[in-house]
């Protein structure tokens, strides 16, 4: 059999698909021939028409993943639309700055309400429905070089993260032997909302260029490579791997 990277026939579930990373890879999917079911609590148009653009199909469905609420219908309206949901990618995620001696309860709640619980629930809804079916899939999460490093001024994000990362190992543990493999990708520093404050400020702006050895911030389209091999046939031997894809950051 050829290696294969085509996603054709298969139906993509992207969270947090309405901009930055997750609109990326919501592009890259449907470029490699999925349908993407585009989630999330904004307007999609901008992701729709992208989608579109790239000759591609998206269906829109509105989700707040701050609570549990959206879990099960994410998955039924997948379902009603192409009849499958064979990839999800847990892109979603928020980050909360302050030094940790002063930070608030309200802002680790909500860091790990997003970040990781939601992600775990949805993954069970997820693969609930693969396993009842005796299909194989594959789940993406989107984790971060705070999956391995401490970072500072963001402690619910580093926990949230290196947690994702823990649990993208016990997922593909439990799971592999059933077909489906959940895996994550670590981005290193791109140009998102996410990193704006980030990028405002030129003392870290230069502090954090000065250490990417590809010398740029990443660009969003710089992820989809990795989103499509994890979300392919390619990937069929790989479970519980957290991919960085971050200009050489961690190699530094
Ligand atoms: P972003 O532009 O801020 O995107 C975050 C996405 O998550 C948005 O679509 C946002 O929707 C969505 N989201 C947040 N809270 C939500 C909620 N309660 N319900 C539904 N959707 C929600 O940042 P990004 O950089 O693309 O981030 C995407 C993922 O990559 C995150 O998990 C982030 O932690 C991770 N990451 C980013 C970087 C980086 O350098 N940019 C590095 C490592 C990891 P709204 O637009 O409606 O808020």
């Amino acid at each position: 059999m050829p290696i294969s990277f085509d996603l054709t026939g298969k139906t993509a579930i992207v969270t947090g698909a309405n901009t930055g990373l997750g609109q990326a890879i919501s592009v890259a999917l449907a470029q490699a021939g999925a349908d993407v079911a585009l989630v999330g609590r904004s307007s999609m148009a901008e992701t729709e028409a992208a989608v579109s653009a790239a000759g591609g199909r998206s269906l829109a469905i509105q989700a707040d993943l701050s609570t549990l609420e959206p879990v099960d219908r994410v998955i039924s309206e997948t379902v009603a639309w192409t009849g499958r949901a064979d990839i999800l990618v847990n892109n979603a995620g928020i980050i909360r700055r302050a030094d940790a001696i002063d930070f608030t309860e309200a802002d680790w709640d909500a860091v790990m309400d997003v970040n990781l619980k939601t992600v775990f629930f949805l993954s069970q809804a997820f693969a609930r429905r693969l396993i009842t079916e005796g299909k194989g899939g594959k789940i993406v999460n989107i984790a971060s070089l705070l999956s391995f490093q401490g970072g500072i001024r963001i402690p619910s994000y580093t926990a949230s993260k290196s947690g994702l990362a823990g649990l993208t190992r016990l997922l593909a543990c439990e799971w592999a032997g059933k077909g489906i493999n959940v895996n994550a990708i670590a981005p290193g520093y791109f140009s998102t909302n996410n990193t704006e404050a980030l990028r405002n400020d030129p003392d870290r702006n230069a502090a954090i260029l000065s250490r990417i050895p590809a010398g740029h911030w990443g660009q969003p389209e710089e992820l989809g490579g990795a989103a499509v091999f994890l979300a392919s046939p390619a990937s069929d031997y790989v479970h519980g791997v957290v991919l960085p894809v971050d200009g050489g950051w961690l190699a530094r």
